[in-house]
């Protein structure tokens, strides 16, 4: 059956001429800081205390820093407000940052001391033995990331750092190809651009060093690699998560892993994916479904598998009796070592965390990794600058030889043998596990999600129908992730509105907050071209679009969700 690829309907941007350019604004009316971290998750902040870490040892270099050493810029209304985890965090990083704080003041649930895969089919869920052992979780935390970043966010303030929220970063400036800073996009502009009564421009933040530390689907590391040619050996790709809070009525008393249904096995569809259900404390657990974006059928969608997996016995067994609480959905840069930048560093500026892929997907770990290269990032910034230096190469070489490079080497080739099907895949990457990596190695190809050809394939005929209860439909799930933006925000999302249907069919099946829609008498009359859509205040940022064959920009600072507890 022949389809349609995403690919081929390019999205209206260019990145590296629309968000890269030198600072425009007049010399006395710019903001100047010491270092500009992007991003207020795990890598940017973890970045921010270990600066102020390091610059309480080192009082000339702060004071040459200037009254702002350290700021954080970032979209959400608050820390957290846009970060969405598991969370199955790997202590590591925690521990080296806040070397004397008890697990007891993380803000954690509990320390994992159990856990379990299971395979499900339609009706059964059997328990893997021996657990693969990428799913081996023992000796990790069970946290919200929402909530870790807050807390991380409150302690990045005590010390001293300017946390500039509802803030979005829509340039990186840059003058004789060295980075200096980024520009902060304008508010209070109508659906058509107009300034409204409430228009603040941006402003350009001047810096002596820039850390993009944007997580998924990064807008303006998205420009630095076009900009500065930084892109991997293989092209990015990303896994789609959607996850859930709800309060139960019986504790949890491990964490689960499944595999299996609601995917479809079959090599065709390239359904690559599973859920995870933690616990949280004594009475709540998160379930989320997580599946690569490089799936074929134009009618799949996340969001509504996950609502798929509730009904298995297995699952309505945990949930039984209890109520929603939370929504979110958030994409998985999962191109693994040979998707990285081919730097971390340019003169004036470093890549950390999800922006520059460090995330191990068969273990489905990357908190720890961002923590890590924040830090790293913070260390060899404090180390060049004392020697009034902007080239930060040494970060790079840190971060390849540190447990972030030793790790996503090891699983270097683990996710490209599942487009060839589940048994087969599963049958490949256990084998990698077992030798580390070593079988079988080469560099594994993997080709961008937007390149897979779109057909109709019938997996939308499968959902359940949401009853508002325990089933839930689009609209109800962006509701509960507390997203608030106002209708007549400009257009965030760029893609094109005019396309075959298998393209707009994807698009409305993939996204989780219903951006997306054709309208009524073009599915109805069955027309190949349809238009498509968008209702950009539904957009919950999750980043899905940019892999499958769009281009999210950062919307207004303070838009999209205000996730809690996710
Ligand atoms: C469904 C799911 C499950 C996961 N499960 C686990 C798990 O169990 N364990 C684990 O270790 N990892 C897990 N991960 C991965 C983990 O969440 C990430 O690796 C981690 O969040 C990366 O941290 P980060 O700081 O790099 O990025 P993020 O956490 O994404 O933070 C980036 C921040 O930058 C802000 N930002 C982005 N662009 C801009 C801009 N232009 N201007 C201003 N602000 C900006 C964002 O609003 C956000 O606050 C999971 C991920 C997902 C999606
Ligand atoms: S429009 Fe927003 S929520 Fe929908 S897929 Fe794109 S980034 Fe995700």
């Amino acid at each position: 059956m022949a389809g349609v690829a995403p690919a081929e309907l390019p999205p209206p941007v260019d990145a590296a001429l629309e968000f890269v350019g030198p600072p425009t604004d007049p010399e006395d009316e710019r903001i100047e800081v010491g270092v500009a971290i992007v991003g207020g998750g795990p890598a940017g902040l973890a970045c921010a205390i270990r600066l102020t870490q390091l610059l309480e040892r080192e009082p000339e270099l702060a004071e040459s820093l200037g009254e702002v050493p350290v700021a954080v810029v970032e979209k959400g209304k608050t820390a957290g407000a846009h970060t969405l985890s598991g969370a199955n965090m790997r202590p590591s990083a925690m521990r080296e940052l806040f070397p004397d704080l008890d697990p007891s003041e993380w803000p954690v649930y509990q320390e994992v001391d159990k856990d379990a895969v299971y395979l499900l089919t339609k009706r059964a869920a059997l328990p893997l033995k021996p657990m693969p052992p990428n799913f081996r979780n023992h000796g990790n935390y069970v946290t919200s990331i929402a909530k870790l970043s807050r807390f991380l966010g409150e302690r990045a303030e005590e010390a001293g750092v300017y946390l500039l929220t509802e803030t979005a970063a829509t340039k990186l400036l840059v003058s004789d190809r060295v980075v200096k800073g980024v520009r902060s996009g304008d508010k209070g502009r109508d659906r058509e651009g107009k300034e409204l009564s409430n228009f603040e421009p941006g402003s350009d933040v001047i810096a002596r060093a820039t850390v993009l530390a944007e997580g998924t689907a990064g807008h303006l590391t998205g420009a630095a690699l076009d900009y500065f040619d930084l892109h991997g050996h293989m092209p990015q790709r990303w896994e789609l998560g959607v996850k859930e809070v709800w309060k139960v009525a019986e504790p949890l008393d491990r964490v689960i892993h499944t595999m299996g249904w609601p995917l479809r096995k079959g090599a065709r569809w390239n359904e690559f994916g599973g859920s995870f259900i933690y616990p949280m404390g004594e009475d709540k657990v998160c379930i989320g479904m997580v599946c690569g974006l490089d799936y074929t059928d134009a009618t799949f969608s996340v969001h509504d598998a996950l609502q798929q997996l509730k009904t298995h016995p297995f699952v309505r067994e945990i949930l039984e009796g209890g109520e929603r609480e939370a929504w979110g959905a958030k994409t998985i840069p999962s191109g693994g070592y040979w998707s990285m930048p081919r730097s971390l560093s340019v003169p004036g500026m470093v890549i950390a965390g999800d922006a520059a892929t460090m995330v191990n997907v068969p273990e489905l770990k990357g908190i720890h990794y961002a923590m890590h290269a924040g830090m790293y990032a913070a260390e060899e910034i404090v180390a060049a600058l004392k020697r009034d230096d902007v080239n930060f190469s040494a970060y790079d070489e840190r971060v390849r030889k540190s447990v972030i490079g030793e790790d996503l080497y090891r699983s270097r080739n683990m996710r490209q043998p599942f487009s060839k099907g589940f048994f087969v895949g599963g049958a490949i990457a256990s084998a990698m596990t077992i030798t580390r990596g070593a079988l079988p190695g080469g560099r594994w190809k993997q080709a961008p999600d937007s390149e897979e050809e779109m057909v109709m394939g019938g997996a939308g005929e499968r959902y359940p129908k949401p009853d508002g209860k325990y089933l839930f439909d689009k609209l109800s799930s962006v509701f509960a992730s507390g997203n608030a933006t106002r209708d007549d925000a400009p257009n965030h999302v760029r893609i094109q509105t005019h396309v075959p249907r298998e393209v707009a069919q994807t698009w409305v099946s993939m996204c989780p907050a219903q951006v997306y829609e054709i309208p009524e008498a073009q599915l109805s009359s069955g027309a190949a071209e349809v238009d498509v859509n968008v209702t950009a205040s539904n957009c919950v940022q999750c980043g899905a679009i940019t892999a499958k064959g769009g281009r999210l920009t950062p919307p207004e600072g303070g838009d999209g969700p205000l996730y809690q507890e996710v």
